[in-house]
């Protein structure tokens, strides 16, 4: 495919594997096995057997009648938020239990900002019965306590991380500290289209089940596609196989927090430039003398201050839109679907659904947004935004 990671990891000028010596034999190790494992037809079967009958796959593409009559188009919505643990991110971790059983590692470890992407480690660590540690700053445990307590009664271990700013990124640090110790009997899972190659294809490769079904459920090919984007893992779902069908206007939707013109953004496209973050060189948020900037969203899921390297890539080469909207925006947007559709979303899907109110239609266009979660976790935003 025309947008797929070169031999080297790179999608352009973007990609690559800016890691530590020590860590070559675990990249090496991944990076010769991983397609090769997700072409195995026992692996394909296992994994599209529990995608089934455990996620709950194929989620719905529902065609929402009073939104689309609201904005005089044709609106429909890919149901991620109907998955088990309610959201995209179980597509991932469970293809990665799996990989990890195929390169015979029993113990998984994972950081995790506002624990959404623990969580679901957790479950699948849980269904497979491997060990699993989760990395989490201190500050984000005492932030996400709900989240902290469900990794726990999956099962899973939650080691606090007192370094630094106590958050995400010195999360990932010791994360990559342990990998390189237990290279014999771990994988690392990452979640999302980031960190060294081959994390952003072989996440893509697994996400890449929404826009599959997408394909299967409509008639035709719809007119645009629209996903919020934080490491961008669900949107390129989403995307992947429309990439190539370049009728199809693609758009991500990045968090614009309190506005792009004041220093509480996460929109990485519009503010970043390139750099390397997280191992991979792609745009981040930074200052002149190559400082992250510390993003800002409402949504916890799109509180980073980088993107994945083939966003950064189809940004360049025109082949998606990337636009962003504010946090009041999102808001809106998500009171707008509760009192339309009676569905309650997540905030950092709310962000594609807010999109809806900067676009003009034909009442023909087909619009299909990735709706990537439920908003059971967001509630005490919810509730305090509207007192
Ligand atoms: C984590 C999360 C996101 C953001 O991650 P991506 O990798 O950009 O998809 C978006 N939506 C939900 C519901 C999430 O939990």
């Amino acid at each position: 495919m025309k947008y797929d990671v070169d031999e080297q990891g790179f999608y352009g000028d973007f990609g690559g594997a800016f890691i530590p010596e020590m860590l070559h034999p675990n990249i090496q190790e991944l990076k010769s096995s991983y397609r090769k494992i997700l072409n195995d037809d026992a692996f394909k079967k296992e994994l599209s057997s529990l995608l089934k009958d455990y996620v709950g796959r194929p989620t719905p593409l529902y065609f929402a009648k009073r939104l689309s009559e609201h904005y005089g188009a044709n609106i429909y919505l890919k149901r991620e938020d109907l998955c088990h643990t309610g959201a995209h991110k179980i597509n991932n971790t469970l293809g990665q239990v799996l990989l990890a059983q195929r390169l015979n590692k029993s113990r998984i470890i994972a950081e995790t900002g506002a624990g959404q992407h623990g969580v679901a480690t957790a479950t699948a660590c849980a269904l497979k019965g491997l060990e699993c540690i989760v990395y989490m700053g201190a500050k984000d445990i005492e932030r996400q306590a709900p989240n902290v307590s469900r990794m726990k009664m999956l099962g899973a271990e939650v080691r606090p991380v007192h370094s630094g700013s106590k958050t995400l990124k010195d999360a990932t640090n010791e994360a990559i500290r342990d990998w390189i110790n237990n290279q014999d009997d771990t994988h690392y899972i990452i979640g999302s289209v980031v960190g060294p190659d081959p994390y952003p294809d072989l996440v893509t490769q697994l996400q890449a089940i929404i826009s599959e079904e997408i394909k299967n459920q409509m008639d035709g090919l719809p007119t645009h596609v629209v996903a919020c984007v934080g490491g961008g893992s669900n949107a390129i779902g989403a995307f992947y196989h429309f990439l190539e069908d370049e009728t199809v206007d693609l758009i991500g939707v990045e968090a614009g927090g309190l506005g792009v013109k004041t220093d509480k953004s996460a929109a990485t496209l519009a503010l970043g430039s390139r750099g390397v973050l997280h191992a991979s060189m792609s745009y981040l948020m930074q200052t002149s003398d190559g400082q992250v900037i510390e993003p800002h969203s409402i949504s916890a899921g799109l509180d980073y201050p980088g993107i994945g390297p083939l966003h950064a890539h189809l940004h360049d080469c025109k082949r998606v839109l990337y636009s962003n909207v504010t946090d009041q925006e999102a808001l809106d947007a998500a009171n707008r679907l509760m009192q339309l559709e009676g569905i309650i979303p997540a905030l950092e899907s709310s962000h594609a659904l807010a999109y809806l109110e900067k676009m003009t239609f034909n009442s023909t266009d087909k619009i299909v947004i990735n709706l990537s979660g439920r908003g059971d976790k967001d509630m005490s935003t919810y509730i305090n935004a509207a007192t």
